[in-house]
């Protein structure tokens, strides 16, 4: 077997916490992080050369060692001295720089599926360190549970009894940039953090727990994403919120069809991207 396709899910935040600012610079954070199925697929072929190549069908995504996968392909190559090559063809799906994780996602994919092809046998958790250094989300997408992640989301711990839901995704296209989210946070002392939940009954109980500390950092810029976390309660979703440090909002439902009609609703008469997902 020389080739390999995977399936890259998208991830939305039922929680961001920033806790504070470490003295590296990124942030200590606790969130609850849940994959859905919207899905970019990625490729994987070996060859005989010593190459990495990357192709994507998205304009907006680098092709060569800009694009994360191709890192993710280089630490694989570098750590297993394997003198092979390997291209990567991506056909994304998920919107780019919107807050869904795609490229962490892509890159976690990228490792495992080279972890596969080459035979190199990694441990899931030496795959995980490996893939901090290229992103802190992209240990999450290797654990593929829905998670607890504190540290700057490397800490996971799984969050077995989260129910299933229907997910409305909304993106409005709007540019943001995640290092501007962060450095007009206001950050005083650190922070007390709320109690959570032991157990996640009902999908209320996940609505009980939305919150996100970007949220109003990105809406100062984007007033768009509040009126459409308006919009997703009035078409009758029982939470809303926005996911990542934007732009995407996202709308939990208790049922397809009543997210699927606000799904026509909300792309009737816009170019943004509207989906309907579920939790993985
Ligand atoms: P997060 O939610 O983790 O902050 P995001 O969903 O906001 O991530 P991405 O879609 O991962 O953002 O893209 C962030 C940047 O990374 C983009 O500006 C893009 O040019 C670059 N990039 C590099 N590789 C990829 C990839 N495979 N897919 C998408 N973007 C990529």
């Amino acid at each position: 077997m020389n080739t390999l396709t995977l399936f890259a899910p998208a991830k939305i935040n039922y929680l961001l916490d920033v806790i504070g600012k470490r003295p590296d610079g990124y942030h200590d954070l606790r969130m609850i992080m849940q994959r859905v199925n919207l899905c970019d697929e990625i490729t994987l072929t070996v060859t005989n050369s010593t190459e990495i190549n990357v192709s994507c069908n998205s304009k907006g995504v680098p092709d060569g060692p800009g694009n994360i996968t191709w890192k993710a392909a280089r630490a694989m190559l570098d750590i297993t001295g394997s003198e092979c090559g390997v291209n990567i063809e991506i056909k994304k799906n998920i919107p780019v720089a919107a807050g869904l994780g795609g490229g962490s996602s892509d890159a976690a994919s990228v490792l495992m599926g080279m972890n596969e092809l080459l035979q190199c046998r990694l441990t899931e958790k030496k795959l995980m360190e490996i893939g901090c250094k290229l992103g802190a989300d992209v240990p999450f997408f290797i654990f593929k549970k829905t998670a607890l992640a504190e540290g700057v989301g490397e800490k996971l711990t799984p969050l077995p009894n989260i129910p299933k839901c229907w997910i409305l995704l909304v993106n409005p296209g709007v540019h943001v940039s995640t290092a501007w989210v962060y450095r007009s946070l206001q950050l005083t002392s650190r922070r007390e953090l709320n109690k959570l939940p032991e157990f996640f009954g009902s999908i209320e109980d996940v609505v009980s727990i939305l919150s996100n500390d970007l949220e109003s950092v990105t809406i100062s810029a984007f007033p768009i994403i509040a009126d459409i976390k308006s919009r997703l309660m009035d078409l009758g979703a029982i939470g809303s919120m926005m996911s990542g440090s934007g732009p995407t909002v996202f709308g939990i439902f208790k049922s397809l069809d009543v997210a699927e009609t606000a799904c026509h609703e909300i792309i009737n008469g816009t170019n943004w991207f509207v989906a309907t997902v579920e939790t993985l």
